[in-house]
């Protein structure tokens, strides 16, 4: 059966932040706002007013930094106490995946308003849960797709350089790994078939990110936006969202997925480890070695790491990344989505053949 979600509503546009209570209006009248004290100290004050100038209140949910099921816990007892009615998250990927975690748990409509481009999760209707050692422990399905995303480009201009590549990192391989969900019959994050739909979106995405990804990436530089800039957070945050949840993950996940279990690296973002996980990808696939210098000079060009060394990774590590590549080799693994066949030995033969090629 195909199953095809998304988020109710997607809006992206320069200076939205204050519409945020006037857009928000239809879910609510008491919202409460999931962020850490940096984001808040930055656009708190903005969204308060944004919520009290449409007549509804906003209370605010300061969390610690990590998307656990005791801080989710702990935030859902303010939120029940609070008598909000919807939860909203502001900021990057670990406060809104603790927005969505709340919702979860209280059974409530989320709203995301991001304040980076770092991933595509946003549009996601799955949150990351990790341990209070910040190792990952799970991921928590919701009922259905965030009710709302708002996408401030003004905000996401100002946010660091990093994590505007990061995201590019992340959608560049979304088409890749949904065209090998779609070959292998692999079903979707909705559980179903992945529809033509979702082909559709995953191509455009990547035709929008090889286009325009360099010339987004010095409007980011350069603090000036730009249509190249616009067209690509569409791309990293709707396009590849909607791509991955209803076209299906593989091996360039399922190795950053892995890559997070290797203590050096750990200070490597989700999208920088999706950019190896991908090459690691085409070397499962066999790529010929033009399209494979194609992909390298786009990831290098835009500043995302090919090699392991670049995330951090040496030759010290061996140990761990035999220990990952046997941890990712267990039954339900998102890298058995893969048409060609998966050993513990072939797929870490591609991770040191990728990192290889990537010098
Ligand atoms: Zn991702």
């Amino acid at each position: 059966m195909i199953i095809f979600g998304a988020p109710f509503r997607y809006y992206q546009g320069r200076d939205i932040l204050k519409d945020t209570g006037t857009i928000l209006q239809p879910m609510g009248k008491k919202f409460f706002l999931v962020s850490d004290a940096f984001v808040f100290s930055l656009y708190g004050d903005a969204l308060d007013a944004a919520f009290a100038s449409a007549g509804l209140a906003s209370v605010r949910g300061e969390f610690d930094g990590e998307s656990s099921d005791a801080e989710i816990n702990r935030l859902h007892q303010i939120y029940k106490a609070s008598g909000c009615d919807a939860v909203v998250g502001v900021g990057g990927g670990k406060a809104l995946d603790t927005a969505k975690g709340v919702s979860i748990v209280a059974d409530a409509p989320v709203a995301l308003v991001p304040t980076t481009a770092a991933s595509d999760a946003p549009v996601s209707n799955i949150a990351m849960i990790y341990k209070a050692d910040h190792s990952k422990d799970r991921v928590a399905y919701m009922r259905y797709s965030p009710w709302c995303i708002i996408m401030d480009t003004e905000v996401i201009l100002k946010a660091p350089l990093r994590t505007f590549i990061s995201g590019i990192g992340d959608a560049a391989a979304t088409k890749f790994e949904a065209d090998a969900c779609l070959a292998s019959g692999a079903a979707n994050f909705l559980k179903g078939r992945p529809p033509r739909t979702a082909k559709a979106l995953c191509d455009l995405c990547w035709d929008i990110i090889r286009e325009h990804a360099m010339e987004a990436v010095e409007s980011v530089k350069n603090g000036v936006f730009t249509n190249a800039f616009d067209e690509v957070v569409e791309a990293s945050a709707l396009l590849s969202g909607l791509g991955f949840v209803n076209g299906g993950l593989a091996a360039g996940h399922a190795v950053s997925s892995g890559l997070t279990s290797v203590p050096a690296a750990l200070k490597a973002t989700h999208g920088e480890l999706v950019s190896f996980g991908l090459l690691v990808q085409l070397v499962l696939e066999k790529r010929p070695q033009a399209f494979m210098d194609e992909m390298l000079a786009f990831l290098k060009g835009v500043g995302l790491p090919t090699t392991l060394a670049q995330l951090g990774v040496t030759g010290a590590d061996k140990d761990d990344i035999t220990k990952m590549v046997n941890k990712i080799c267990t039954p339900q693994n998102l890298v058995y989505n893969m048409p060609c066949e998966i050993t513990p030995a072939i797929l870490e033969k591609a991770i040191y053949e990728a990192d290889r090629l990537g010098r």
